[in-house]
């Protein structure tokens, strides 16, 4: 067995995977500025779609908190970043040299 190495990856949290999604939508009172006017609908709508225990999810949620997941993930793609980084380095390091064939 070859030596491990402990690394440390140092990352920002709170992560989290997915994207969100904005929408311009129309209401429904006839007589509202939004049937007349593509540039009046209403909006922006925000969501949030991902993952949540294998499943395909959608959660409406506020600008706010789509800046921060917007942050968020950006979080989780310097983490995988990092550790694809360290899956290089292993492939690099012509891992396929080391024995024969079984
Ligand atoms: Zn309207």
């Amino acid at each position: 067995m070859s030596k491990q190495k402990k690394r440390v990856i140092h990352f920002k949290s709170p992560v989290i995977d997915g994207s969100v999604s904005t929408a311009f939508a129309k209401c429904g009172q006839k007589n509202c500025r939004c049937h007349a006017d593509p540039k009046a609908l209403h909006g922006p709508y925000y969501r949030w779609i991902g993952n949540v225990n294998g499943k395909k999810t959608t959660r409406t949620i506020d600008a706010e908190l789509a800046k921060e997941i917007k942050q968020w993930m950006g979080n989780y793609e310097n983490l995988q970043r990092q550790i694809a980084q360290h899956i290089k380095e292993t492939l690099d390091s012509a891992i396929w040299k080391r024995g024969g064939r079984k």
